[in-house]
């Protein structure tokens, strides 16, 4: 059996950062708080925690004094960065730099839509309550309309302009074909206009990931259950190769899975790290040596 790794999948540039970040602050200091969880992958959390990473949320924050905070990649909305600032909190920022143009991109269209009195509606397709839409919203002082898919469409006000924008996760096919239904529904089609701000660290992976997936007789594919890139990317595997298991935990593995198959795959989201891959492989590799 021929197990390979897959070279391209692993941790993006916004969380490799983050993490150096982390463990740059954690190799001077015993503690250090995160706003959240710095990676949607649990062992990847807890190999942090063991530096001295401590994960907190906003109620904690809250009541948190005189402490440096790292924000993750995800980014933050303006009113985090205000606490900090009235409890004396070093924000140490690892905001990834896409997601940091987009809600200054964000901002920009809302002060001057304010600016002008046009009654833009600020539209921004994406997963109400994560983390990087909450800190998008934040932008528009909590005015923007998130919309999940075609469901949410209704609530748009179609005879007033519309400003489109996407969080950086989200499928680019799902976001042109809603785009084309906004335009089409505008009781003014110029009062409409959209922007793709889509990452394409996760979008160029999407090809990828099939090929690799059609190339192989199983795929394992390795995230943390939280991981909305992990299960998005699950699912283009899936449908390509049905043989296709996802594994959040090595405990998860069963020899079953790959009874028969002469190539295996492993692969993962944004959010797992290499070693994690790297270790599923070993495992499988000694499970059939011995038999
Ligand atoms: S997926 Fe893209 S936007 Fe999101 S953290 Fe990674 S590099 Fe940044």
């Amino acid at each position: 059996m021929q197990v390979t790794v897959d070279t391209h999948s692993g941790f993006c540039p916004g969380v490799v950062s983050a993490i150096r970040k982390a463990e740059e602050q954690l190799s001077e200091s015993e503690t250090l708080y995160c706003l959240g969880d710095i990676v949607h992958n649990s062992e990847e959390v807890s190999r942090l925690e063991q530096l001295g990473l401590r994960t907190i949320d906003h109620e904690q924050l809250a009541r948190l004094r005189d402490m440096p905070v790292l924000i993750r990649a995800h980014g933050e909305p303006p009113s985090t960065y205000l606490v900090a600032k009235q409890n004396n909190i070093e924000i140490i920022d690892a905001t990834c730099p896409v997601v940091l143009q987009l809600q200054k991109r964000i901002k920009r269209v809302y002060e001057d839509s304010r600016t002008l009195g046009q009654g833009m509606q600020i539209v921004i397709y994406g997963k109400k309550g994560h983390a990087e839409v909450n800190g998008l919203v934040g932008q528009t002082e909590g005015t923007a309309l998130v919309v999940e898919g075609m469901q949410d469409l209704d609530k748009i006000d179609y005879t007033r302009p519309v400003r489109l924008f996407s969080q950086t996760t989200m499928p680019v096919d799902s976001f042109r074909e809603l785009a084309a239904i906004i335009c089409r529904r505008m009781q003014n089609r110029e009062d409409f206009q959209y922007r793709d701000t889509i990452c394409r660290q996760v979008a160029n992976r999407i090809p990828h990931l099939q090929e690799f997936s059609r190339q192989h007789d199983v795929v394992l594919f390795v995230s943390g259950k939280k991981s909305s890139n992990g299960k998005a990317l699950f699912g283009v595997c899936h449908e390509v190769n049905p043989r296709s298991y996802f594994i959040s935990h090595p405990e998860e593995f069963q020899p079953e899975m790959v009874e028969g198959a002469q190539t295996v795959g492993i692969c993962g989201a944004t959010s797992t790290p290499k070693w994690q891959m790297e270790a599923l492989s070993k495992t499988i590799q000694e499970i059939f040596s011995k038999k």
